[in-house]
């Protein structure tokens, strides 16, 4: 059976040019990039090439103000704690209802231990409530951390316009950039931005590696004590393959981004216009300021569980609510931020689409789509008939 995968919000494959580049660091290139003699010289330079590669795709002034992390969970925790270290007489974290689990169980832990936490709700089309997040903005607020781009919808909040917001009030702004990273052109030189986490599996990179942005100038707490690898602010021996691999995606988006981004738009385009048109479905959020990657679409009636579960029989591979919170049974919390009944957030699946997903993919899965749906009338009617037949 064939594989259509339309789940690249939860992971994306590793390019093959990826790979190409990691392999040896896995086995020749064996040596410490700390180290001295020559065994080390090979692996510190490819850590130097990688940094400078993902400060590019980032548009950072200077290489320093990238720190390898191992996932874009650890880049939030690292953010988070190191602006609350730095100015312990503010007690504020502003965040939003629709933030990736990462950050909000991180401030529900710190809510826990005194942190005064807010967050800032979204409208019915996903975006950030700007005028509240005005209002909860003091001179107390230690951080704001947002994300970028919403996993489950797309969703984009101006970061710009945010940051602006945060630095009249003197706070510092942390971005998650996690799902947008390589899938939309960032400049973060000309952004108010302190902190921006990223994670190379979301860009056909490896899992188990990612990075923490810090502006030149902002203070910084590490919270990983040690050795004095990436400057003395993340210790433990790196893992050199896997950054390797972060370098080499984020080169690769860095070849074709705007392409890419027209790309998956017009993909994206065909197969929500079939879906809403065909079969009623009905996307969640807005239309425009999105993700070009993402779908989220509501099938009006339809348990969203079981229908993920019937594609995945067929070959398709698409997620209901975030893929950290599958096999949970709570509706997403992010619909349900908008305004989403549990009903229809039940009724709601992610489409993601990446570079590996073809116009004829997408083709394929519309057929397969219909043929479940069908399936699921005929059980239905079928059911419907057993059930007259007993009330007789
Ligand atoms: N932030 C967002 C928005 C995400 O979508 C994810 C992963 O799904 C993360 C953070 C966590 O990244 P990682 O899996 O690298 O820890």
């Amino acid at each position: 059976m064939k594989t259509y995968y339309l789940d690249n919000n939860a992971t994306t494959p590793l390019a093959e040019a990826v790979w190409r580049k990691m392999e040896p660091f896995l086995k020749s290139e064996y040596g410490n990039p700390s180290s001295l003699h020559h065994r080390g010289r090979g692996p510190a330079k490819a850590l130097r090439e990688s940094r400078a590669m993902t400060a590019a795709l980032l548009g950072a002034a200077d290489e320093r103000e990238i720190i390898f992390t191992s996932c874009g969970s650890e880049s939030n925790n690292a953010a988070i704690l190191s602006a609350l270290a730095t100015a312990p007489e503010k007690r504020r974290i502003v965040t939003s209802a629709v933030e990736h689990s990462s950050i909000r169980k991180l401030c529900r832990f710190l809510a826990k231990k005194g942190y005064d936490v807010v967050e800032v709700g979204v409208s019915a089309q996903g975006f950030l409530l700007i005028d509240e997040l005005r209002r909860v903005l003091d001179d107390k607020t230690a951080i704001v951390s947002l994300m970028l781009a919403n996993n489950e919808t797309g969703a984009l909040f101006p970061i710009d316009e945010i940051g602006a917001l945060v630095k009249e009030r003197g706070a510092l702004f942390h971005v998650d950039a996690v799902q947008a990273v390589g899938k939309y052109l960032l400049n973060v030189k000309q952004s108010p931005v302190d902190f921006l986490s990223l994670s190379a599996h979301k860009l056909y990179g490896p899992k188990g590696v990612g990075a923490l942005y810090v502006r030149q100038g902002t203070p910084f707490q590490p919270f990983l004590m040690g050795g004095g690898q990436e400057r003395g602010r993340r210790a433990g021996t790196e893992n050199v393959a896997g950054i390797v691999g972060l370098g080499a995606a984020c080169e690769l988006a860095l070849s074709d981004l705007p392409k890419e981004i027209e790309r998956l738009k017009k993909l994206r385009a065909s197969f929500e216009e079939t879906l809403c048109s065909q079969f009623h479905a009905v996307v969640n959020g807005d239309l425009t300021r999105r993700l070009p990657t993402t779908s989220n679409l509501r099938f009006p009636g339809m348990d969203a569980e079981a229908f993920m579960m019937a594609l995945d029989q067929r070959g398709v591979c698409v997620s209901s609510g975030s893929a950290c919170m599958s096999g949970s049974p709570e509706p997403s919390h992010v619909l349900k931020a908008m305004g989403l009944t549990d009903e229809e957030a039940n009724s709601s699946l992610r489409f993601s689409f990446g570079r590996f997903t073809t116009e004829h993919d997408i083709q394929d899965v519309v057929k397969i789509i219909r043929e479940t749906l069908d399936y699921f009338k005929e059980v239905d009617r079928g059911s419907r008939l057993n059930s007259n037949k007993a009330a007789l």
